[in-house]
């Protein structure tokens, strides 16, 4: 068994791990940046070391200062969280070479899992079913002309290296494709160094959904049911709930094996989420990640798991402590992000808290690193809070999420609170008729200003 680990992240996933950890018995280190010195997760560690300036490429980001503080302090194992490192596959190398464990899957699945070509291939072969569209990289315009006038459009520009929603443009007709094409490359270029691009069939009413799945590393795996995330801005998704409300449980089950066994076959380590658009009945890949994702806790909600622990029990070459027919779905779970943001157009505020209350109550559950006094530091993400709700039905998961987002009360900065008391009054939010596009439309309508 571990004794101590470190946490390489921040905010509210890092206190996601203290707190896992510590109902293990094991110790945690947090690392942080000189502008996190007063931050909840550098308090509530057992140990805690400075690993740098504010900018996260020159702490958060910086492996040999990771690596230092493990050293430092003798921490035995790594926890990445999710961003910054998570998805490194140079960084689980490096960890390895040193004789740490990283808590997460092996270098070479997040090295496949993180090019996106290579990764619909691997999926491809193993039997999971793909968006339609160009088999690896499209180089140059004409490659694309060609492609689209077999595929038909719309179509999707996608970069191979891409996350985060970023270099992913549409084309709708011929005329449109010349641009979307070189903007995405270029775009590819300047934030992933890298200016690979795919193409796809653009889906025009899919919903968003994602299969959890886990692996022990020794070929076996199991899924955990699914979770719509399609409520999205710019591709960022905004709410997500478990299970889908329009996913039938033969579906689940269907696509859910096809996951669980492609994970098995390639004898994948720990958790990982396996992305699909979903329209008319049929799910089509879009990507992995390979690593815990923000919206983990409305899964952890419906099935009663906890997925960190979990992560940390395989990491230690341990069994899962359940089966796939352990995991029986129990009612209804919803989680909003909230983010220090202004309305409408989301510009990012951060500042100083000077009132902080938490909502809590049967079945709420709030994940943030907040405090009275808190000051949020503007060097990175803003998403300030996660609330989670889980209730026996979708119905009352939504009262009880409408009754918490009336008890929170965080005062100082602007936050996207307001948002969800909006969507909750909207019928196709009370009935789960939406999809990809529903939030972009319903924000050009009602948030114009
Ligand atoms: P990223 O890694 O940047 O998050 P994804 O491939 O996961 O990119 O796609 C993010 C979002 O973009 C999806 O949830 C969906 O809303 C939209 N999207 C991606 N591919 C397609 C497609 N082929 N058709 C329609 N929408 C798509």
């Amino acid at each position: 068994m571990f004794e101590k680990i470190l946490i390489a992240n921040r905010g509210e996933i890092a206190l996601r791990v203290i707190r896992a950890a510590r109902e293990m018995g094991i110790k945690t280190v947090a690392v942080h940046s000189t502008a996190d010195a007063d931050a909840m997760h550098v308090r509530m560690a057992d140990e805690s070391v400075c690993i740098g300036p504010p900018s996260s490429s020159e702490s958060y980001l910086s492996i040999p200062s990771i690596i230092a503080a493990c050293e430092v302090t003798g921490a035995q194992a790594i926890h990445p969280g999710y961003g910054f490192l998570s998805e490194n596959a140079n960084f689980v190398q490096i960890v390895e070479d040193h004789g740490l464990t990283f808590i997460g899957p092996s270098a070479e699945h997040i090295r496949i899992m993180g090019d996106k070509i290579t990764a619909k291939d691997t999926m491809k072969a193993l039997g999971v079913p793909c968006v339609p569209g160009s088999e690896g990289g499209v180089a140059t315009l004409k490659q694309a002309q060609a492609l689209c006038a077999e595929i038909g459009f719309p179509v999707i520009v996608k970069a191979t290296a891409g996350g985060g929603g970023r270099g992913m443009k549409v084309a709708q007709s011929a005329t449109e494709l010349e641009k979307a094409f070189l903007t995405a490359r270029s775009e590819a270029k300047a934030a992933f160094g890298n200016d690979e691009v795919y193409i796809e069939k653009y889906l025009t009413t899919p919903r968003h959904i994602e299969i959890q799945v886990f692996g022990d590393g020794k070929g076996r795996a199991v899924h955990l049911g699914e979770r719509d995330c399609s409520l999205q801005r710019r591709h960022q998704k905004v709410l997500e709930e478990a299970p889908g409300p329009c996913i039938t449980a033969e579906e689940r089950a269907r696509i859910g094996k096809i996951c669980a066994d492609a994970c098995a076959n390639i004898q994948y380590r720990g958790a990982g989420t396996i992305e699909f658009l979903y329209e008319k009945g049929e799910f089509f890949f879009i990507e992995m990640n390979t690593r815990l994702q923000v919206e983990h806790p409305v899964t952890e909600a419906i099935f009663g798991v906890d997925l960190v622990q979990e992560q940390i029990r395989v990491a230690e070459g341990l069994p899962m402590s359940f089966t796939q027919d352990d995991l029986i779905i129990n009612g209804h779970a919803i989680e909003v992000r909230i983010n220090a943001e202004k309305l409408p157009d989301f510009a990012p505020r951060p500042g100083r808290i000077t009132q902080f209350h938490a909502p809590g109550g049967l079945g709420v559950r709030m994940d943030s690193a907040l405090y009275d006094g808190y000051k949020i530091p503007p060097y990175y993400d803003s998403l300030i809070a996660k609330l989670i709700v889980h209730g026996k039905d979708r119905h009352s998961a939504l009262r009880r999420l409408a009754r918490a987002l009336g008890e929170l009360i965080v005062d100082g900065v602007d936050t996207t609170v307001p948002l969800f008391h909006a969507l909750l009054q909207e019928d196709d939010i009370q009935s789960g008729n939406y999809n990809i596009h529903w939030l972009e439309h319903w924000l050009e309508t009602n948030l114009r200003d």
